[in-house]
């Protein structure tokens, strides 16, 4: 089979003919339909400290996808072949404390597909069943393909009250977008998002954003204040990772709000933690993943019921063989997300 495989510590990938993987026990063999490139696929693909320290190659890269069962190994019930099926990329051990308190997002030891074991980006996958979603039919496969990092964006976004509330995204990327639209979707009364790229604060407006706003010409504490009668806003979703944002984001809050973090800065922060924090009463919450699998049963409904549509988000789709050119593009910022059809 084909596969995008990260074959050596170097920069970019290559597309490789290997042996199609063999069912195990527990698990599925999936035959890929499509496959998204996530911002940590970016990471590999240019090879950065945080990837070279993260992944030992050769691997497969690639986590988010929907595919058709292909075969069912032993001890799997609830699955049969020709299933569509996506997958929760973060595999828990169901086994540690957390996991046996519900919070399996939270695990001990997660593995996660991609990184730590063969990944997406080829035409067969063998996954955990535990750990496979059997996704609606109707769903498109361009948009079913995204419902994991979908899932990040409803985890992130449903963590704070929306309705009635005034958000602010600071990082327009694919998930902050998605975190638009779930807002939107539940009721927001204003969703601003601060975003330095063109391209995606126009696709920020297209998915339901009530302005969007340049960090890099525009004052963002005033552009807040200015939408929301001097009030500040309700909640801030940091979905960015740049210490310029979350300073600011935090800044724009009003007294009693809620910053939900999501974004992974490169190092560590300096916060004004007396007058942005203490002194205002600001909760902050870290996200990491998707609730399993709260997060992808709200992201289904929210999907087939027309409530979020996804679809105008995947501006482009390659077949694998362009990867590089589906890299590059990616690379450039000057895209939503990005989709191989495989
Ligand atoms: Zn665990």
């Amino acid at each position: 089979m084909k596969a995008l495989v990260k074959e050596s510590s170097k920069p970019g990938l290559v597309l490789r003919d290997i042996t199609k993987p063999r069912v195990g026990k527990g698990e599925l063999i999936v035959k890929v339909n499509a496959a998204s490139i996530c911002g940590s696929d970016l990471h590999l693909y240019k090879w950065n400290s945080w990837a070279q320290r993260r992944l030992l190659p050769p691997m497969i890269i690639g986590h988010e996808f929907i595919g058709e069962v292909e075969e069912i190994g032993t001890g799997v019930s609830g699955f049969e072949k020709g299933n569509l099926v996506s997958c929760e990329t973060h595999i828990f051990c169901g086994y540690c404390r957390q996991c046996r308190l519900g919070q399996p997002h939270l695990c001990t030891n997660t593995k996660i597909i991609g990184f730590d074991r063969q990944g997406a980006f080829a035409e067969y996958i063998s996954i955990p069943a535990k750990c496979a979603w059997l996704t609606a039919p109707d769903l498109d496969l361009h948009v079913a393909t995204l419902q994991e990092p979908f899932g990040n964006a409803i985890h992130a976004t449903l963590s704070a009250p929306i309705a009635g509330s005034n958000i602010l995204v600071t990082g327009g990327g694919p998930i902050g977008i998605m975190a638009v639209a779930v807002a939107r979707a539940c009721g927001a009364s204003k969703v601003l998002v601060s975003e330095p790229k063109e391209y995606r604060r126009n696709l920020a407006l297209k998915m339901g954003a009530n302005k969007a706003i340049d960090p890099n010409h525009e004052d963002l504490i005033e552009s807040v204040k200015l939408a929301t009668n001097n009030l500040g806003i309700d909640v801030l979703l940091e979905m960015s990772g740049s210490p310029d944002a979350l300073c600011d984001g935090l800044s724009a809050l009003r007294a009693g709000g809620i910053g939900v973090l999501m974004g992974i800065p490169n190092d560590v922060v300096q916060l004004d933690i007396t007058e942005d924090i203490i002194f205002k009463g600001v909760t902050l919450k870290g996200i990491i993943g998707r609730k399993i699998f709260e997060s992808w049963y709200q992201g289904q409904e929210m999907l087939t019921s027309g409530k979020v549509d996804l679809s105008p988000l995947v501006t482009h789709q390659f077949h694998i063989e362009h990867f590089k050119e589906a890299f590059d593009i990616g690379l450039s910022g000057d895209c939503g997300k990005i989709v191989f059809i495989i």
